[in-house]
């Protein structure tokens, strides 16, 4: 497990499977509509049970736009939220994408410190499915998270981004290592 120290707090990376982390939330990988998809966002509501889609139904019947994100009970999973970020398809990098990839992470930071959480679980959003460049979105996602530890007043601790393939992990582990953690 790689992890670099930012003012105390930490970024981890893992391996694994995010619908088993015991922190206080997990992101998931979300679409516009809420209402479950494929990949990590299926694994979620799968463990979670089918009371997090009748949440996501009665408190979000409009869903929530791209780059942004909305909070949730965990249900049945380990955590106590999941945070339930939309991250851009990409359509080649002409399309805000790098902007609304670091919009989904930066909303669920300010979600988690609304909710004093202090452990926060990552997937690698947009990065499935929605086709974001491995290289780029691990770098947005790494510099996000680093940013916010870095900044004043958050009530996050520790970090985790889990990675579902050894693939993932290195491009996060090479962003990790060029990202500025210095204060
Ligand atoms: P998106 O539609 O945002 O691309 P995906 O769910 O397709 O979302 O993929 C996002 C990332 O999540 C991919 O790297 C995928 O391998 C990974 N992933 C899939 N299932 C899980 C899981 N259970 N835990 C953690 N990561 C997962």
């Amino acid at each position: 497990m790689d992890s670099v120290e930012i003012r105390r707090r930490r970024i981890e990376l893992t391996r694994g499977d995010i619908t088993t982390q015991a922190v206080d939330a997990i992101a998931n990988a979300a679409n516009e509509a809420l209402r479950g998809g494929g990949g990590v966002d299926g694994a979620i509501h799968r463990a979670a049970g089918p009371g997090l889609l009748d949440e996501l139904r009665d408190r979000y019947p409009a869903g929530t736009p791209t780059g942004t994100a909305v909070a949730t009970a965990a249900h049945r999973l380990p955590s106590r939220w999941v945070l339930h970020a939309v991250g851009p398809v990409w359509r080649g990098g002409g399309h805000g994408e790098a902007e609304l990839l670091d919009g989904a992470y930066r909303s669920c930071l300010r979600l988690a410190d609304e909710l004093r959480a202090r452990t926060l679980a990552f997937p690698a959003i947009s990065m499935g499915i929605y086709g974001y460049p491995s290289d780029e979105g691990a770098r947005i996602g790494v510099e996000a998270v680093a940013r916010h530890l870095g900044g004043e007043g958050t009530s996050l601790e520790v970090v985790r981004f889990v990675l579902f393939s050894d693939e993932t992990y290195d491009h996060f582990a090479v962003a990790l290592r060029e990202t500025d953690v210095s204060d």
